[in-house]
């Protein structure tokens, strides 16, 4: 899970980690009463979205009046901001976020992560931070380095020296540094947290070491533990159609191609991605309704795969085991008909009951087609769309 910059800052702020004193605003008003309490006389205007790359899109904006706040907040609110992790639809801007500005003197990165690797959470450090990491990346990558830290040893004093030294701080912001990666880490264990990105991690003017802007991603599987995350989700940064597939429980992801699919099991499902891909044509989504697939469950899976305009046809893959294969095939018939559906539908079933299963197809009057394996079921699908 996802949260804004705000929020993020609001949770490192928790553990110690120093960030800037802001303020998040909704509307114009609230945007000047905030940059009023803050009392200048810099301040930034940043719009909130779950995306990066905001500066170079006219989403973060340092301002030296209060008239200037109000003139950026009136401009961000409600744009469309687009950005390079935005994809061309960009996102509106609902919520800002109004901050202390900072003289920067330097302008570093700094993150940690799961390293699946590893095993470990490693701290990734870089002396050229701001806004162009992914350049970095790319065309330097030896500029960017790697700390991993060992879970039985936990953090220690001589990890945020290595890494003080690698971002080429010394002294007394060597040992701020320190300090502040201890702080990261603590936040990191103690929220389950997947990904930490502070990019940039400026040396300010004055010689302090702060954080300028905070991403934090949850572990999903995690949050059950930490009610107070949970009541950071912003649903309208999220997709609708994966909102409401959480709401049956149903794994959805949105692609663009123009395949619907229903699987059951990940494995599955990622099986029968591929397999369209091989047969020439795309994937709509990836949709696992998992093992105990009831009716209800079958019909939302079908209203959102449907309600997806790209979708030109369904294929159904389901291996019932625990589920057997005519209590599916019910669900299958009873959903097509509530929904009165209007693509081409693959059926391929296995495993418990499958004759069962077919006849009930084959009876309902729906012009289903039915695939006697993944392969065949998935020509007859590409086939279908592509006419
Ligand atoms: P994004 O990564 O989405 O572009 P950032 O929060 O990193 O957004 O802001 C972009 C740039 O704006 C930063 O690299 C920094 O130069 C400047 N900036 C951000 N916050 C502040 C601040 N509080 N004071 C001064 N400059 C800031
Ligand atoms: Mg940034």
């Amino acid at each position: 899970m996802n949260i804004h910059e705000y929020q993020a800052k609001e949770v490192l702020r928790g553990f110690g980690v120093p960030v800037p004193r802001g303020k998040a605003a909704f509307t114009v008003e609230e945007a000047v009463a905030a940059a009023k309490e803050l009392g200048g006389p810099v301040w930034v205007v940043k719009a909130q979205i779950h995306a990066g790359g905001r500066g170079k899109g006219g989403g973060v904006k340092v301002v030296k009046s209060i008239e200037d706040v109000e003139k950026e907040a009136r401009r961000m609110l409600g744009m469309t901001l687009v950005t390079h992790q935005t994809g061309p639809a960009g996102r509106v801007v609902k919520r800002l976020y109004i901050e202390d500005g900072s003289a920067i003197d330097r302008e570093l990165y700094l993150s940690a992560l799961v390293d699946r690797g590893t095993s470990r959470i490693s701290f990734i450090a870089s002396t050229e931070g701001g806004m162009d990491i992914e350049e970095v990346a790319h065309k330097t990558p030896e500029k960017i380095e790697t700390f991993t830290i060992d879970p039985a040893v936990g953090y220690s004093p001589y990890v945020g020296l290595d890494i003080a030294s690698a971002l080429k701080l010394k002294g007394e912001q060597a040992k701020q540094c320190g300090k502040l990666i201890q702080s990261l880490y603590s936040a990191f264990l103690a929220k389950d947290m997947s990904l930490l990105e502070i990019n940039p991690l400026v040396v300010t003017k004055d010689g302090q070491v702060i954080c300028l802007d905070a991403k934090i991603n949850f572990d999903d599987n995690s949050l059950y533990r930490h009610k107070d995350v949970q009541g950071l989700r912003d649903l309208e940064e999220e997709d609708p159609m994966e909102v409401e597939a959480s709401k049956f429980d149903l794994s959805y992801i949105k692609l663009d191609g123009e395949i619907g699919c229903m699987v059951n099991g990940a494995g599955l499902a990622m099986a029968t991605m591929d397999i369209i891909k091989l047969y020439g044509s795309e994937p709509a989504n990836f949709l696992d309704v998992g093992g105990g697939a009831s009716k209800e469950k079958v019909t939302a899976a079908f209203k959102i795969i449907v309600s997806d305009p790209n979708v030109k046809g369904i294929l159904v893959n389901i291996f019932g085991g625990i589920m057997k294969c005519d209590i599916i095939a019910e669900g299958i018939v009873a959903a097509a008909k509530e929904i009165s559906l209007s693509v081409p539908l693959v059926v391929r079933l296995e495993g418990t009951n499958v004759e069962k299963g077919k006849e009930i197809l084959a009876k309902s009057g729906l012009p289903i087609v039915s695939g006697s394996d993944l392969a065949d079921a998935a020509q007859k699908i590409v086939k279908a769309v592509k006419g």
